[in-house]
């Protein structure tokens, strides 16, 4: 009997492997023809000035309609885009898109861009992009192709790079920061790599993971709960965790004279401890969803 059920389990498990290697197969064949095909999109989440409610920029994200699938997201196709080598291309088109927002911006379409100093449009960096050689200068030249300041930029790395390619990262970081773009670190708080990394790179800016910022409100909400049911407490994540998380970060950074944005703010109580403990800036769906350009456009030109 034991026997058999191993044996369903390997079956199972097996099928499911199948499954997966088939899709992956999938959107690696339809990945080489997406971009030539236009089923890509960027859109772009407002990040909003935690004291007064400024738009200061955006975060870049990519979206990928499959005419079979509909929607894939990037937490899907972006690894595998990454193992399959195509992780560049893509990349370099993400950045390109950021440009011509940005001059649409520029050239008039929304005059307030010229004095806002401060706006900014946040791009992820694969880690995968670093182990080129010539990662700084095709980002350097692609700019320089748009006529677009550097000032307008910021990259978003996530820790892995530190312990993939420290040297060339802090490189590449360094160079980056001296043309004036501004660095971040993505889903700070998720890695394992040790903190001493921190001191040694030029990056301005921590990004709290959305997993922290997501349990800091059931706080609140457990609150309310355990009033009622006064057993059923047990079960939620403990806020105090994520909290106490928090608020290391939001000490880290400003001791090393960073910024801070908090990403996932749903809830106003979220907003609420993030405030109180010094957070410079948010980003989630209680100030805007990732959107379209066209409404990206119409939304910061509504809030202005
Ligand atoms: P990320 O860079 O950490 O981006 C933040 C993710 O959190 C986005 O997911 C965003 O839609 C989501 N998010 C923001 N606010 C909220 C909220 O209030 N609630 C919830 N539930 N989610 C929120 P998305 O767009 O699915 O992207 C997932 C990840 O894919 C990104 O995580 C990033 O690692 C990667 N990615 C996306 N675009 C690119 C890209 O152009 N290049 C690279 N290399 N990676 C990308
Ligand atoms: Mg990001
Ligand atoms: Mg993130
Ligand atoms: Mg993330």
């Amino acid at each position: 009997k034991a026997k058999e059920d191993g044996r369903d389990t390997y079956r199972f498990y097996d099928e499911k492997i199948n499954k997966r290697n088939q899709r992956r197969h999938m959107i690696v064949t339809d990945l080489r023809i997406a971009l030539r095909e236009r089923q890509m999109q960027v859109v772009y989440q407002p990040i909003v000035q935690v004291d007064n409610h400024q738009i200061i920029g955006a975060e870049a994200l990519l979206r990928w309609h499959h005419p079979q699938f509909r929607m894939i997201g990037p937490s899907e196709f972006v690894p595998v885009a990454e193992s399959a080598g195509l992780i560049n291309q893509l990349g370099i088109w993400v950045i390109e898109q950021v440009c011509i927002l940005l001059k649409r911006l520029q050239s008039g379409a929304i005059p307030f861009l010229a004095n806002d100093q401060y706006f900014r449009i946040a791009v992820n960096l694969s880690p995968v992009q670093f182990r080129q050689d010539v990662l700084f200068e095709t980002i350097e030249n692609i700019l320089l192709e748009h006529g677009v300041p550097p000032t307008r930029f910021r990259f978003e790395v996530t820790e892995s790079i530190f312990m993939d390619e420290l040297n060339r990262a802090s490189n590449v970081i360094a160079k980056l920061r001296k043309i004036g773009c501004g660095v971040s670190i993505d889903d700070f708080g998720t890695g394992y790599s040790s903190l001493s990394y921190l001191s040694k790179l030029p990056v301005d800016t921590l990004k709290i993971d959305r997993s922290f910022v997501n349990e800091l409100s059931s706080y609140y909400s457990s609150l309310h709960e355990q009033a009622q049911h006064p057993a059923s407490g047990l079960s939620e994540p403990d806020p105090r965790q994520a909290q106490a998380i928090a608020l290391a970060i939001l000490s880290l950074a400003k001791n090393l004279g960073m910024h801070v944005v908090a990403e996932g703010v749903e809830h106003l109580e979220q907003l609420r401890f993030l405030k109180e403990h010094g957070c410079d800036s948010v980003q989630g769906y209680l100030f805007g969803k990732p959107m379209p350009e066209r409404d990206f456009i119409e939304f910061i030109s509504r809030k202005k």
